[in-house]
């Protein structure tokens, strides 16, 4: 499933950010339904955003389709 855009954090009902809703479709699941903001997520992993990104850009350059052409 792709995400969807205009999509909102289902904890705090700010907008999704393109590579949260990524990052949920890659470590989530990739038939997520729920989809959080990048804060929300982190905090749902015991994480930071940072770590979060670092994630994401490691998966973009190994190529992963979900991380390519999208801002972050
Ligand atoms: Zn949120």
């Amino acid at each position: 499933m792709h995400a969807r855009s205009g999509m909102n954090c289902v904890d705090c009902g700010k907008p999704v950010e393109p590579v949260a809703a990524a990052l949920t479709t890659k470590i989530v699941s990739p038939q997520a339904t729920e989809f959080r903001c990048l804060d929300c997520l982190a905090k749902v992993f015991s994480t930071s955003r940072e770590r979060l990104l670092d994630a994401a850009r490691a998966y973009r350059d190994r190529g992963c389709l979900r991380f390519q052409g999208i801002k972050f």
